[in-house]
């Protein structure tokens, strides 16, 4: 992606400097990868009580090395220009429907941060709080893509972002609130079918964003939709369950399959049309 010298978003919470302070404790490891695996690009659907019983935060008293400190600044200096396109694109959306967009903020942290929604590590990946409109990213987060997860690329690191946009966005439509009101009124696996449609309508945005970013400011390399189509597919439930226990239980999917998540990315950037994204109406989720 083309981002050196571009605009670096100003609705930035820089906490990675902070101690841990009363999070630091350790503990409940099996439980945090657990989580860990369910929750890659975890976002709208996070439940506070959920992070507080499975993740004990451990301490973030991590110290980097010079040189992973310029990584770090050089990641970090990444996601602000990412947010800072995401604004562009999403303001001039929302103009043109006649809407104001609210600009969320992105909390950085290291090891462990609390949110409105409870809670939580760099175990839980990327998160968009709707409780306090924030995203949450421990940079750490971009090395385990690329290293574990097999998803290198700086696309692949701005899909991430956009695709917690993404949930913001559902959060100012209304869409995350709708779909919260089910919980309780479903069995689980049909809420889960819900949750899937809700993180598969954020990686269309996610592709919305990258269509109108391009085509305002060419922001894309040769590459890049690759990248991220990469990374949606590494990061798909089956994907992940594979990993964590050998099989896939479709019922208990709440992100969508690899082929779902890199369909709606691709539709999303394709169409640009946010008009297209009714994840909620296709078919192919209903049962
Ligand atoms: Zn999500």
């Amino acid at each position: 992606m083309k981002w050196r010298g571009s605009r670096q978003s100003s609705n930035v919470d820089d906490r990675r400097g902070l101690s841990g302070g009363a999070m630091a404790t350790g503990g409940g490891i099996l439980g945090l990868v657990m989580y860990l695996l369910y929750t890659f690009i975890g976002g709208g659907e996070i439940d506070p009580t959920q992070i507080n019983r499975q993740l004990a935060p451990e301490s973030n008293q991590t110290s980097l090395t010079p040189e992973e400190q310029a990584e770090d600044e050089e990641r970090a200096a990444f996601v602000k220009v990412v947010l800072a396109e995401t604004e562009d694109v999403w303001n001039k959306i929302f103009a043109e429907g006649s809407n104001q967009y609210s600009e969320p903020t992105l909390v950085l942290f290291r090891g462990g941060v609390s949110s409105a929604c409870g809670n939580a590590s760099s175990a839980s990946g990327p998160f968009y709080c709707p409780g306090d409109q924030q995203l949450y990213i421990d940079l750490s987060f971009y090395e385990d893509m690329q290293d574990k997860l097999n998803a290198p690329g700086d696309f692949a690191m701005a899909y991430v972002v956009a695709h917690e946009v993404g949930h913001h966005i559902q959060n100012l439509a209304g869409t995350a609130d709708k779909v919260n009101r089910l919980r309780g009124q479903l069995d689980e696996a049909e809420f889960n079918r819900y949750s899937v449609m809700l993180e598969l309508q954020a990686d269309f945005y996610a592709g919305v964003w990258a269509h109108h970013a391009q085509k305002m400011k060419k922001i894309l390399d040769p590459g890049d939709i690759d990248e991220a189509l990469n990374a949606a597919n590494a990061i798909g439930d089956d994907r992940l369950q594979k990993r964590s226990s050998g099989q896939v239980v479709p019922d208990a999917f709440t992100h969508g399959t690899s082929a779902q998540r890199m369909f709606w990315f691709k539709k999303g950037y394709e169409t640009g049309d946010i008009n297209q994204g009714n994840t909620f109406d296709d078919p192919s989720l209903k049962n």
